[in-house]
């Protein structure tokens, strides 16, 4: 019941990953089911939050997106990554540069965590694209591997060509509890 849910566990989540990977779109499709108009993409919001029931017990999961201020991480770095109980890193499954952006994120987590080992799931994003550069998922999976994540591949805008958005966060939100 929403009433109670003042007293409900919440969960910090943080999405990261460069500018144009989809993290917004991502949020969105978690938070509306749908994607996103452009005007809707735009609106910058901390974050939003979610009542999610994980094997019987309801908690809130707080999802923190960057409202596309990541050239402007180093100012407020400290307040997004403060107190994260999970983190997605996204990249574009199209370009190569976000995923070669990954170990640099993953250092800055790091760096953040103070040694707290912070679940972490790896999403390739806009899977429903076929151009003609793609990241390889075997690449991908193994650089996932490596770092102690599951990892996944997804659509914002076509859920149904890929794994499905909701069910990556119920596995997080499983992780959490
Ligand atoms: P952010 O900077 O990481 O927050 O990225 P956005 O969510 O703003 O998305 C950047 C651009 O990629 C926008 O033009 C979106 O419409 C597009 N986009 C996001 N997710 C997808 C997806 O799954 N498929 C496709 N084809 N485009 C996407
Ligand atoms: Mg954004």
């Amino acid at each position: 019941e929403l009433s109670s849910s003042f007293c409900l566990r919440i969960f910090k989540i943080i999405v990261i990953g460069d500018s144009g990977v989809g993290k917004t779109c991502l949020t969105h499709r978690l938070w509306s089911g749908r994607f996103p108009e452009k005007s809707e993409a735009t609106i910058g919001v901390d974050f939003r939050e979610k009542v999610l029931e994980v094997e019987g017990e309801w908690i809130k999961i707080q999802m923190w997106d960057t409202a596309g201020q990541e050239r402007y991480r180093k100012s407020m770095v400290q307040h997004y990554y403060r107190g994260a109980h999970a983190i997605f890193y996204v990249y574009d499954v199209t370009d190569e540069r976000s995923f070669q952006s990954l170990p640099v994120w993953i250092e800055e987590c790091r760096r953040h965590s103070r040694g707290h080992d912070v679940p972490s799931v790896l999403v390739g994003n806009k899977c429903d694209l076929h151009g003609a550069s793609r990241v390889s998922g075997d690449v991908a999976r193994k650089f996932a591997e490596l770092h102690g994540m599951p990892f996944f591949q997804t659509s914002a805008k076509n859920p149904q060509v890929s794994d499905n958005p909701e069910d990556i966060l119920a596995m997080v939100a499983q992780r959490l509890k």
